[in-house]
């Protein structure tokens, strides 16, 4: 049975994400406990540079013009290889949009169990123990990874991205991309948000409101807290999909990700698709009346109550603070 932990590096636009060092974080652990190696997995086209900061035992670096860009095609058909020749223990994906359609395809193509939403896989006994996130972060499936080979998809928040970066440069193996045939996925181009509005990726004290708020009217009562404390407002899908707020005030994984000082969650329930662009917060305070909602498990501090109560009473109480 292998015993290498292998990590997908994600990156966009020459910049290699979080959720890349978060999983590079939670890969060292599991090799400590197989007696493996951490293997990152990089592609790209003249990216090899993306490897310098990570925190990885040896990079296996695969360079070709189809890496330009990500399509799931083509690192599909690259990955095949790479994974039926490494036989690693595990191979950990994003659970993101580029890990999700990487590791499902590879599941059923190579046949591999697929444990998705995973937020730990830690030693136990000789074995890996993983901890998942179902139903949109509401139940955690525990279970012990199958053997030889499992695929993984993480969420963050178990790890910093912190964790997995690395002050020295790994050795980097470059290995040939094979024939990768004629790809029909190309990327076209990106979808820039509507210039214009504020950058929330930017933006120190975020108020950020979800389903809870109820009706669009609301989003006022929001608007006068976030002026009261210097922030902004932005929110989840749920609540742009009825276009309460414009898509630039968007956050999760078909929006933005943010990094405030003070991310104020208000009846948000806490999704994966939502958190994953938050954990990096500083400092997360969650209002929900449901005290088993999910956000709870990132937040620093909460408070179980009705959001609609609290918010023109907050809103006055740090005016009169000032
Ligand atoms: C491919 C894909 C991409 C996605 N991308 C995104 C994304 O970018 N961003 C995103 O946010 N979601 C995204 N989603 C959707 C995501 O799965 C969730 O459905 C969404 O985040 C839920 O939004 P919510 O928390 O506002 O709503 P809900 O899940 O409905 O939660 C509402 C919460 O409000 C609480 N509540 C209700 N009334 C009150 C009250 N009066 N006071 C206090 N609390 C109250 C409830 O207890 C509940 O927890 C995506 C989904 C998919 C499949």
């Amino acid at each position: 049975m292998g015993k290498d932990i292998y990590v997908l590096i994600e990156h966009l636009r020459g910049q290699v994400m979080d959720i890349s060092y978060v999983m590079l974080a939670a890969a060292r652990p599991m090799a400590a406990a197989t007696g493996g190696q951490v293997v990152a997995l990089l592609l790209g086209s003249g990216a090899q540079s993306l490897a310098n900061d990570l925190a990885a035992d040896r990079v296996l670096y695969m360079d070709s013009p189809a890496f330009a860009d990500f399509t799931s095609e083509a690192y599909q058909r690259a990955l095949t290889g790479v994974l039926q020749t490494g036989s690693p223990r595990a191979a950990i994906f994003g659970d993101t949009s580029i890990g999700g359609e990487v590791a499902g395809w590879l599941a059923a193509h190579l046949g591999l169990p697929l444990v998705s939403a995973c937020r730990r896989v830690e030693p136990e006994n000789g074995s890996l123990r993983f901890v998942s996130q179902i139903c949109g972060g509401k139940i955690m499936a525990e279970g012990v990874l199958p053997e030889p080979t499992a695929l993984v998809t993480m969420v963050p928040g178990g790890f910093k991205p912190e964790q997995g970066r690395a002050p020295q440069a790994p050795p980097v193996e470059i290995i040939p991309a094979p024939a990768l045939g004629d790809l029909r996925m190309t990327v076209k181009g990106y979808f820039e948000p509507a210039a214009g509005d504020v950058d929330i990726a930017k933006e120190r004290v975020l108020v950020s409101v979800g389903r809870g708020i109820q009706n669009r009217d609301n989003i006022e009562l929001a608007e006068e807290l976030a002026k009261a404390l210097g922030g902004v407002v932005c929110g989840s899908r749920p609540v742009v999909d009825q276009e309460w707020l414009p898509m630039t005030r968007l956050v999760g994984k078909s929006g933005k990700t943010v990094k405030p000082k003070l991310y104020l969650a208000l009846g948000i329930s806490g999704a994966p698709e939502h958190v994953e662009a938050v954990a990096d917060s500083e400092m997360i305070i969650a209002v929900n009346s449901d005290a088993d909602a999910p956000i709870y498990n990132l937040a620093r501090y909460g408070a179980q109550v009705d959001v609609l109560e609290l918010m023109p009473v907050l809103t006055e109480k740090v005016q009169q603070a000032k």
